[in-house]
Parts: structure tokens; sequence; C-alpha cells
């Protein structure tokens, strides 16, 4: 399978390239050069299936081309060693509980399947150490650290705004030691994203070290999130409930949503999708108006969304490019809802005093955009329960009044002991440590 860039001024790349590279040559993102779809039959008997039955034959349509079938099947078991189970919370309304990995959040599958495919390619091709540069402002960067942890070849620097992450967060990413390095940058997570950013246009840095980036740009860190689309998809109709389904995805980056597209191209019955935002609402925005305005993010309480330019918003308009009138097909197939923090936290109890729920901040923008799409008798709802409530559990215990638990997995990391270098926001110093690496 070859991928081409969005913005079509790159050559095209074979899967190993894309994956190595991240962003295209043009600063576009790498799409599949098609999708294919899987039979009628296939897809109604994944109900009888396991996750890693559903999500290998998921896989094998994107990657069956470049990786033979044992080493995929490999990586797709190494990557899903946890289920995501989906939940009834109310009425016809489910949640698919994407946190039952690692670092407690959906990006796991990603991270680890990226980790693994990376490895499998440095190993194969021989290629000198991969180092990967993630900024994250909090979820982000354990997913990626913990997916690459021990992974051979690999070493991954971690670039974190110093004194914006909570405490639960930091612990997961500066404990881990071996392959993985905790920069905290003094400054804010734009200024991560904006050394991330000068480093892989350095030409002298990128002499001294190969650079790549495992931010939801990466095809290898989007696609894989396609599996719990199915698999949920099975859940429900085991229960006879997914004749009529509407997703809905808590959504910063499109990263998560975009999966659900492509496994809606590749024939997944899903009836429409719903996009929920917080504050941060570009897309809502073009829904409403056709135009696409980026803008600089605000901070809220789903933090993990705060995001004023999705960068897998030219993925979405590339799917939908064939069209006349794309904006006209988007807005048929996709909704959109956005959230102050007074409504999530409202949300947020509404949903744990009638049904005792606990719901995280940015699942409960995806649980109201649902309560808001005006579902009929024969719908049934799908929200993607982006993370564990207690990662955010300063902000959870304070809406609820509550003291939720915190799962053994989370304590563990907070035993370990922080490992970080500090640096200033300047992009020559970052660069000279780099180059002393
Ligand atoms: C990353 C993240 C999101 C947003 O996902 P995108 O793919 O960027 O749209 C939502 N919720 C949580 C908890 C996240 O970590």
């Amino acid at each position: 399978m070859k991928y081409y860039s969005t913005n079509k001024q790159a050559p095209v790349a074979s899967l190993e390239e894309a994956v190595v590279k991240g962003l295209a040559g043009d600063k576009g993102l790498y799409m599949p050069e098609y999708i294919d779809s899987l039979d009628e039959e296939v897809i109604a008997n994944m109900k009888n299936q396991s996750f890693h039955e559903i999500a290998c034959t998921v896989a094998q349509m994107f990657f069956g081309e470049d990786i033979e079938p044992e080493v995929l099947d490999g990586i797709v078991k190494d990557t899903l060693s946890f289920e995501t189970p989906v939940v009834p919370v109310k009425d016809n309304i489910y949640s698919l509980e994407l946190f039952h990995g690692p670092t407690l959040a959906f990006k796991d599958v990603g991270g680890r399947f990226m980790a693994r495919l990376l490895g499998y390619f440095i190993k194969k091709e021989g290629l000198k150490q991969v180092n990967v540069l993630v900024a994250t402002s909090g979820d982000t960067g354990s997913a990626v650290a913990n997916g690459f942890l021990g992974v051979p070849g690999i070493h991954v620097y971690v670039l974190y705004p110093k004194g914006k992450v909570s405490p639960i967060q930091e612990c997961q990413f500066t404990t881990l030691g071996q392959n993985i390095t905790a920069l905290e940058i003094d400054g804010t997570f734009d200024d991560c994203q904006a050394l991330v950013k000068s480093a892989f246009m350095d030409e002298e840095l990128n002499r001294h070290m190969k650079l790549t980036s495992a931010n939801s740009i990466n095809v290898a860190r989007f696609l894989p999130q396609s599996f719990y689309y199915f698999n949920a998809y099975a859940q429900l109709d085991k229960l006879g409930k997914a004749d009529e389904l509407v997703v809905c995805v808590p959504s910063g980056n499109f990263g998560n949503i975009t999966a659900g597209l492509f496994a809606y191209w590749m024939g997944l019955p899903i009836k429409r999708f719903v996009a929920a935002n917080n504050r941060n609402d570009v897309f809502l925005e073009y829904l409403n108006t056709g135009t696409y305005t980026p803008r600089p993010s605000v901070a809220t309480l789903a933090n993990a969304m705060d995001v004023g330019d999705p960068s897998n918003f030219a993925r979405i308009i590339d799917l939908f490019g064939a069209f006349n009138d794309p904006h006209k097909e988007i807005c048929a197939l996709i909704s959109g809802h956005r959230y102050t923090d007074e409504e999530i936290a409202s949300t947020m109890r509404a949903v744990y005093k009638e049904t005792g729920y606990i719901l995280d901040p940015h699942g409960a923008c995806g649980y109201q955009g649902l309560l808001d799409s005006d579902l009929s008798e024969t719908e049934t709802g799908l929200f993607l329960e982006t993370a564990h409530p207690a990662k955010f559990k300063g902000t959870v215990d304070k809406i609820l009044e509550a003291d939720i638990e915190i799962p053994a997995k989370l304590k563990a990391f907070m035993e370990g002991t922080k490992q970080s270098i500090e640096l200033a926001k300047d992009f020559e110093g970052f660069k000279s440590f780099l180059m002393s690496r």
C-alpha cells in the first residue's frame, strides 16, 4: 500500500516511509491510497469473534500488503492486551470504555501499535536509532512513552510544560527510565509543540539524529484506532442494538473520529457521527459555516481536547474530497456540539446522580453530545469514554464531591521516582541538548 500526502505536493511513500517520517515532506498528512471494503458477512460475523480476531481482520486491510500475516498478528496481539468493553449507561446510551489499557486512555491503542510497528521496521531494515519527539499536554506523552518503553532501537523524548500537567499524568512518563527521557519545559504546551516542530525543520539536527513524531498525524497511530469501532459494533450487534448506531466522539485533534470514518468507509454500518468539542470549537464552526478558521486553543476541563487547529481536519477534508460539495456530505454524516466547563461539570454531576456512572470530562462531552443529538426510538447512542476518570481525579472529585478510586495500574506509576531534565523554552538550548545525545 502506498501513502499520499493530503497536500499532494510530496511523492507517495511506502508504509515504512510514512511511519518513520510521520509528516510528509510538503507538511501534509499521509493517507492510504485506497480503502477497501469488508464484506457484509465478515462484519456480521464479528459478533462471534474476539477483539484480537476482529482487529486482525481490520489490520490486514491496511497493512496486509506490507507485513507478513504472522508478524502483523503478533503486533496486534501485543497491542491489545486489554479489552474495550461497551457498557450501558442510560436508556439507549452506551459507553465505549477505551481506558482499560496501561495508561488508562484510548491513546494506548495507537501508541502501542505504532511502537511495535516502528520497532519491527527498525529491526528488519537495520535502521540506526530512531528518536521520537512528542509534545504533550498530559495524555499523549504517557501513552506514547509507555507504548515505546523498552522497544529496541527507539528513544523517546517527551516534552511537557512545567507545572501544567496533573501530578498523576506527570508520573506516567517521568518515572519510566530506560529509553524514555522526560523534558520539563519552562513554558506552555504550545512552546513544547513549537520546539518539536523546529527540531523537525533543523537540518543540522536531522543530520545528527533520525527524528520522528508520534502524534496522531502518524498513520501507525491513528489507523489502529479503527479496530475498536468494529469491536464496539460487534458487541452491540450481539445485543441486537447495532442497527442504527450513532457514535459520538469527544474530539481534539480529530484522529479518533477520523479512524471511525475510516471504519465507516470500510463498510461498518454506522448511521451517523457526532463530534463533541469543548470550547475549542473550530470544527463545529466549520460545520455551521463551511469555513475553517484555526485559532489558538483555550484551556478547559477536558484538556486533551484543547486544540485550536486540529491536524486531522486535513484528513477529513481529503476523505470527502471526491464529492462535488464536501461540506454538504460532511454535514450529512457528522453533526457537532460544543460544551463549556460549566456544562461539562453539570453533565458529570447529572449522570453520576442518576446512574452512578462516573464520566471523565472528555467522556462527559461525548455523553452530552448524544443527549443533544435527538436520538430516535430506534437509534442506539455510543459515546467514546476516552480516559479513566481517575486520570483527572482532582477535577472529578471536586465536581462530584466524591473521592473516586484510583486503579492499581495508576497507583503503581505514582510510586515511581520522577526523573526529568529541565530546559528553557528557547530552541537553541533544546537543540544543543539533543546534539549532545
Ligand atoms: C487525545 C484525547 C482526546 C482527543 O482525541 P483526538 O483524537 O485528538 O480527537 C479526547 N479525550 C482524551 C482523554 C484524550 O486523551
